[in-house]
């Protein structure tokens, strides 16, 4: 368009940045997109994929140690930190590639530097004014950690992926999914492991049951969990770092990490004064259309802190190019959206917890299974995997699907299509059971937990 140097400059090369840029470019829109750290964003950086990789690692030693009880025996197994973050490392680098060519064969010109917004068609990127006829802010989000006597010694997740060293003992503060992940992770590579949470138990907003369930499994696997207390100061001695709890007791450890929670990548990004309205939390507040209080200027992803995962970041890059620049009618439908949690074991969800289900269908028939997987009956490890279905009375469609079990994430990724799809109980019970696999006991349960 005459008078613009671009029609889309989007601001982020996250999930969403990346995604939207390079549509709005094969749409025919002439795109820039700027990245100030990393491109692929927090989730190939220091998200989901290393997140993962670690996850993995983390398996490894219950899986040896379980291998005896199948006849294996091996050397005494040794584990070597640096060589883990060397090989995941490398893979990030790949991918950093990956995401640059795909950006430039869609014939989006990247920008690696910061930008920040000067008006509602205007960024400023090192010492340029830009104009662009679109802006799309997809900045994503940032650790926050309270402000407490000595939070400069705690660590976040960003540097958890490149710690020199394992320490020998880990605090964890949060009990969110990166707390609970990243206690899996350590404890699993040998860490001596704390998580402290202030609730009664972690991961408020999943189902109960599976809440209490994992916090059983954590505890059995040896992670000590501290609920109902806060840290109110950290102090460093001789023996390490001290964190004095609101109970008064202390923990000591080599190393603290936060996990509460993290903020919209807003501050200082000229949003502000551009007009663009922020919630409380310095949120972009957006309509349907992904556009904020600035019409020219819309905005996906973690940085509206709606639903902060990566398959909904690149959701809304869809629906925003697919409106903007392919003429269609798209949109993003927030129902139902499949979620895990990759703890040890892992926890795996869709659709409401039974609390919210009961509020929101009222009668609700409440299916559960509480088993010991095959794989665990020769280990002795005593894990339990539980699963629960819940279904609206009156219809018979199944409205959420809950597991704590190995590959739980996997599992119910299928599951999520037949309850969006709207299948009753009828149907989950006429489809055959795959033999023997976990996931058949979604099509097996047929007797209702009474009510209690
Ligand atoms: P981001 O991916 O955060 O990208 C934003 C980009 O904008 C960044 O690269 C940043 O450097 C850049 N930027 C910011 N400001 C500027 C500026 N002014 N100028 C230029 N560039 C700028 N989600 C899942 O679905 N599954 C998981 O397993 C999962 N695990 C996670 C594990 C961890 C430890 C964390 C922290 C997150 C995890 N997430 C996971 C969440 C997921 O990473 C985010 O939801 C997703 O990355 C959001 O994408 P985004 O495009 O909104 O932002
Ligand atoms: P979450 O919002 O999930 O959890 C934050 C935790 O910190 C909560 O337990 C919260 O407690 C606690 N908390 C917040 N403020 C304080 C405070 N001042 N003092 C003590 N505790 C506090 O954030 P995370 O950092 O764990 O993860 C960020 C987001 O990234 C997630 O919400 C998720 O969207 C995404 N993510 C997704 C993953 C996946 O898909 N597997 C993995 C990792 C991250 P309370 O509950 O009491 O508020």
């Amino acid at each position: 368009m005459a008078g613009f140097d671009y029609d889309l400059f989007v601001i982020g090369a996250g999930s969403g940045g990346v995604r939207a840029a390079r549509f709005a470019a094969n749409f025919g829109a002439r795109v820039a997109v700027a990245e100030e750290r990393y491109l692929g964003g927090t989730c190939v950086n220091v998200g989901c994929i290393p997140k993962k990789l670690l996850v993995y690692a983390s398996h490894v030693a219950e899986e040896i140690a379980d291998a005896r009880a199948y006849g294996w025996t091996t050397e005494p197994p040794r584990f070597d930190w640096p060589t883990l973050i060397r090989n995941k490392d490398k893979e990030i680098t790949r991918l950093n590639g990956i995401y640059e060519q795909l950006l430039r064969n869609a014939g989006v010109e990247i920008i690696t530097e910061r930008a920040l917004v000067t008006g509602p068609q205007t960024v400023s990127i090192a010492g340029r004014t830009l104009r662009a006829e679109r802006i799309l802010v997809a900045t994503g989000g940032w650790p926050q950690v309270p402000l407490i006597p000595g939070r400069e010694y705690a660590i976040t997740s960003n540097e958890a992926f490149h710690l020199e060293q394992l320490p020998p003992r880990i605090v964890i503060v949060g009990g969110g999914y990166i707390a609970v992940e990243f206690a899996g992770i350590f404890h699993g590579l040998g860490v001596e492991t704390t998580l402290v949470h202030r609730g009664e138990v972690f991961l408020r907003g999943f189902d109960q049951d599976l809440r209490v369930a994992l916090a059983r499994e954590m505890t059995r696997e040896g992670v000590r969990l501290q609920f109902g207390v806060t840290v109110t100061a950290i102090t460093r001695t001789a023996d390490g770092l001290v964190l004095t709890l609101s109970s008064g007791e202390t923990l000591t450890a080599d190393l603290v990490m936060y996990a509460t929670g993290r903020v919209p990548n807003t501050t200082g990004l000229g949003l502000h004064e551009a007009g663009v309205a922020l919630d409380a939390q310095g949120a972009v507040i957006v309509n349907d259309h992904y556009q904020t209080s600035v019409p020219s200027i819309y905005a996906i992803g973690d940085v509206t802190n709606r639903v902060n995962l990566t398959p909904v970041a690149l959701a809304e890059a869809m629906a925003f190019t697919r409106q903007v620049y392919g003429g269609m009618d798209a949109s993003v439908d927030y129902e139902a959206i499949p979620t895990a949690v990759f703890s040890n074991p892992n926890l795996g969800t869709v659709g409401p917890t039974e609390e919210d289900a009961r509020k929101r269908y009222g009668d609700i028939v409440v299916f559960k299974s509480n088993f010991t997987p095959l794989k665990h009956t020769l280990t002795g490890r005593g894990e339990k995997t539980l699963m629960k279905l819940l279904v609206d009375r009156a219809s018979d469609r199944v409205v959420a699907a809950h597991m704590l079990g190995p590959d739980a994430g996997e599992i119910i990724q299928g599951i999520a299509i037949a309850i969006r799809a709207g299948a009753t109980k009828a149907q989950f019970d006429s489809t055959i059971g795959i033999h023997p696999t976990a996931a058949e006991e979604f099509v097996t349960m047929r007797t209702p937990v009474e009510p209690s």
